[in-house]
């Protein structure tokens, strides 16, 4: 296979965003060839068809060019009209699908960039051929590539227990495209797994379309995420250079201090320590970042996702009227009776009934990545076997 030149695989926002970027500073963008089963710039978050999912930040926060941090909202305020819920008082949190748009026509300005090839397919192996690149695709084509960028995203989610089952409308494996709660009766009841970001979409979309089921909430911790507050002013932090994890550790704890994440302040600080926290992240020896992971990749997860005002409205609504429970548990395994209920066990032995199951769980594996980590192409992390070895620019390095 001749290589091609540059090949992204993937097509969200990610893949957009690097395109838009080597177009303004003047790349050429002969033999550079998109792979994804989706339209440019949408993906797992942006691509929803479900207008009650809404971005998790404010509009000037959702910012494609840095130099120009408002331009989204300007491009919002001019072009999304009829959104009533969008203004909070802590800024404007748009529809996502909004966000795709305006992705969109910012693709379609550029021509270099509205014209480029798009093979609608995944990418399901790499491997080396000559100076390049072999990518094969699922539908059983090859294409060849001298240089990959790799913007697969977030894999979409699996059932958070061993044994999988199939998807049915009320049980549901993939919510992030929102195309679920309209195969949902109003009176079911339902669990859903999880208690972050995508299990506070799934019970506002609930909410507005006035669902009177009981609606439980299992997840681990038993936490919702903080709302956002309208902090400002957050500048970038600069990181301590030659630090182990209990140094990263300590600046982080030094920086935010002992206030409560609910609070402006912390979040204010939090984001400080984010402009930079992946280089920092990169420095750190990989021992170092699997200790990190273990210990703290939990409360990570739960202090960096922040919830828009909408979600975080309805489910505290749905809390304080009764119609929702947070459960602190673990789902271990989901049986279906012959009369379509789904019998959700528990980790501590409890049993729901529930009549449809929104599965909130978070990602799941990457399977190109997995792959190319099984068969070689690419070395693995020293001590998280599942995740690819990278240099500090983020490129993959070759098992060999
Ligand atoms: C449900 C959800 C909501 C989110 N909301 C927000 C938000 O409001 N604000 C915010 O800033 N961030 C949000 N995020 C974080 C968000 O993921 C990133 O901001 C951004 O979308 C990441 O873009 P991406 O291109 O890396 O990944 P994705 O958006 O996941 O796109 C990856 C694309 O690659 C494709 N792909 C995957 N594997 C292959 C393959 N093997 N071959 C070819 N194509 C492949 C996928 O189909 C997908 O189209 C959200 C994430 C999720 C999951």
């Amino acid at each position: 296979m001749t290589p091609s030149g540059l090949c992204i695989i993937g097509s969200g926002y990610s893949a957009a965003a690097l395109l838009l970027h080597l177009e303004a500073r003047g790349a050429k963008m002969d033999g550079v060839t998109v792979i994804g089963p989706q339209a440019l710039g949408t993906g797992q978050a942006f691509g929803c068809v479900n207008d009650d999912f809404r971005l998790n930040v404010r509009a000037e926060l959702m910012q494609v060019w840095p130099d120009d941090p408002g331009h989204f909202a300007n491009w919002a305020a001019t072009n999304i009209a009829g959104d009533r819920e969008a203004d909070t008082d802590v800024g404007a949190f748009y529809r996502r699908r909004d966000f795709a748009s305006y992705i969109a026509s910012e693709i379609r300005a550029r021509p270099a960039l509205a014209s480029l090839p798009h093979i609608k397919a995944s990418a399901v192996n790499i491997s080396a051929s000559g100076d390049g690149w072999d990518i094969e695709l699922d539908d059983g084509s090859t294409t060849g590539a001298s240089r990959i960028v790799l913007a697969t995203g977030n894999p979409p989610p699996v059932w958070p227990f061993r044994e999988q089952i199939a998807d049915t409308p009320s049980l549901v494996r993939v919510p992030w495209l929102g195309d679920w709660p309209e195969n949902i009766d109003g009176g079911a009841r339902i669990v859903v797994i999880g208690s972050g970001l995508t299990a506070l979409d799934a019970i506002h979309t609930l909410r507005h379309r006035q669902h009177h089921g009981r609606i439980t909430l299992v997840a681990p911790d038993g936490m919702l995420p903080p709302v956002q507050t309208g902090w400002r002013d957050a500048d970038a932090l600069e990181w301590p250079q030659d630090v182990r994890a209990s140094g990263f550790l300590k600046f982080m704890r030094d920086t935010v201090g002992d206030i409560p994440w609910e609070d402006t302040e912390w979040q204010r600080r939090f984001e400080s320590l984010r402009y930079h926290i992946s280089a920092a992240w990169q420095r750190l020896d990989a021992a170092d970042q699997g200790r990190l992971m273990r210990r703290f990749g939990w409360l990570w997860s739960l202090a960096r996702f922040r919830a828009g005002p909408q979600a975080f409205g309805s489910a505290q609504m749905l809390l304080d009227t009764g119609q929702l429970d947070i459960v602190t548990d673990m789902v271990t395994g989901i049986t279906t009776t012959s009369d379509g209920v789904h019998e959700v066990g528990l980790a501590t032995g409890a049993r729901f009934s529930a009549d449809a199951v929104i599965n909130c769980s978070g990602a799941g594996r990457d399977p190109l990545i997995t792959r190319i980590l099984d068969n070689g192409t690419a070395a693995r992390h020293q001590t998280v076997r599942h995740r690819p070895a990278m240099t500090s620019e983020l490129a993959l390095i070759r098992a060999d």
